[in-house]
């Protein structure tokens, strides 16, 4: 509780003072190795000239004007930013301010969608367990996050959930990585057809899964085949790269690696890279096609939709990824922290899985590795792993997700694409003394 409600000084974490590259520093000048981007944040470390430029620039000019009154430049030029380079057509985008209101927006013009062109039947979205759509009340109801959602529950829309695409967890021993990615994406037909497909307004899933279940990339086909069934039923394809996009996984999309089209993509934390609150949904052709020539209006907004300081913030972002060739550090560095971590980590007791896509990998921690049973969840070994780090002076992710019911535990890195060689191994040394002793402590 301490830890996110702020009043007077009861708070038990440290006070963040300065931030330098992949660095934060708190009060006392101790420096924290900023390995996880906050939460898949700070692609650009902290402190960056050329943002802090552009936002000072802005505000000097225009620091915010509503949106339905006007546009501003930084915002036409972000959004052709973004839609020039996005896979397929998607040449539409609503700006808002974090992940989840991308989310909402998604589903509710996919809803409005159906609503406009004659399909008013369709109310159901299907998404997949182990998923984290975001914390507001829609995006919870699709999200697969048995822990998040059951307080809530009552409140939430009804979703369906079909199996994540989780290899190290699910594929059968005589079966291949691309049968079982074939098998699990017929999972999605199958419930289609249990539900009735003319029911279902969309799919929705993230490309590389984050925070429920650390950096789950999925196998060479599955999302082809989900792409297939979707079409098939007359179902939107929504992808959440919250977490995943802006270039984590080493491209600007995480599923233009995929080899699909989207029809609604959200994204967020990377896109203002924490400098400025930001979010953003592409939306195809198709969805605004339909929506100009209906209605001509998404019945949808917010306040700070499009605020100009972010617009100029993420502008400078796409410039340091695109011109100081900071994007295309993502690929090399990523293979460089995979290696690390698996020579580190390969022989680990405790380390069951080591999983990822460019600088968004993760550690699967097990009680067991043969049995791949997982830790108690009593142990809290995503909370003392945390602590242990901080203490080492790095910040990681350890989360609790959810396997057969039980909560499992992985710990998810998504470093800034500017980390060094150094810098990693740093990451990798400090890593291992924190895993390596609350492991030892948990059995
Ligand atoms: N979608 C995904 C995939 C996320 O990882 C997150 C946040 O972690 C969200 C949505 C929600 O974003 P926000 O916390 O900015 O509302």
């Amino acid at each position: 509780m301490t830890q996110v409600f702020h009043r007077h000084c009861h708070s038990d974490l440290p006070f963040a003072t300065r931030g330098e590259g992949a660095y934060i520093y708190d009060q006392s000048g101790k420096a924290y190795l900023d390995a996880s981007g906050g939460a898949a944040v700070s692609c650009l470390g902290h402190n960056h000239a050329g943002v802090r430029a552009a936002l000072h620039a802005q505000i000097d000019q225009l620091a915010y004007a509503h949106s339905s009154f006007f546009t501003t430049e930084v915002a036409e030029n972000l959004a052709s930013r973004l839609t020039d380079k996005a896979p397929g057509s998607l040449n539409h985008v609503y700006f808002v301010s974090g992940g989840s209101e991308a989310v909402e927006s998604a589903l509710k013009l996919a809803r409005q969608y159906f609503v406009e062109t004659g399909e008013p039947q369709r109310t159901r979205f299907i998404a997949r367990r182990q998923s984290y759509h975001g914390n507001t009340l829609g995006a919870l109801a699709v999200g697969g996050n048995a822990w998040r959602r059951a307080p809530f529950s009552p409140l939430l829309m009804p979703a369906e959930h079909i199996a994540p695409c989780y290899p190290y967890r699910d594929q059968q021993p005589d079966e291949s990585l691309h049968d079982y990615g074939q098998r699990v994406a017929n999972e999605l037909e199958q419930r289609l057809l249990t539900v009735g497909p003319e029911t279902v307004i969309a799919f929705i899933a993230e490309p590389v899964v984050g925070a429920t279940a650390g950096a789950l990339a999925p196998v060479e086909g599955y999302y082809k085949r989900i792409r297939e069934i979707c079409d098939r039923y007359g179902i939107l394809l929504i992808l959440d790269e919250v977490m995943c996009g802006m270039g984590r996984t080493g491209t600007l999309f995480a599923h233009e690696q995929d080899g699909i089209e989207a029809d609604l993509v959200t994204i967020a934390k990377g896109l203002g890279a924490g400098y400025q609150p930001i979010g953003a949904m592409l939306a195809s052709d198709r969805i605004y096609d339909a929506i100009s020539e209906g209605s001509g209006f998404f019945q949808h907004g917010h306040t700070y939709m499009a605020h100009a300081t972010a617009m100029a913030g993420s502008l400078a972002v796409m410039d340091a990824f695109e011109k100081d060739g900071v994007l295309a550090r993502v690929a090399p560095m990523g293979e460089a922290l995979d290696q690390r971590l698996r020579n580190r980590f390969g022989d680990h007791p405790h380390v069951g899985d080591i999983r990822g896509r460019g600088l968004f990998q993760a550690l699967e921690l097990v009680h067991n590795r043969d049995s791949k049973k997982p830790f108690d969840s009593r142990s809290k070994l995503d909370k003392r792993i945390k602590a242990e780090a901080m203490q080492l002076g790095l910040m990681c992710y350890p989360m609790a997700g959810t396997i057969d019911g039980q909560r499992g535990h992985h710990i998810l890195l998504a470093p800034p694409f500017i980390i060094n060689e150094e810098q990693l191994d740093e990451l990798t040394d400090k890593l291992y003394q924190a895993v390596d002793k609350i492991t030892r402590e948990a059995l």
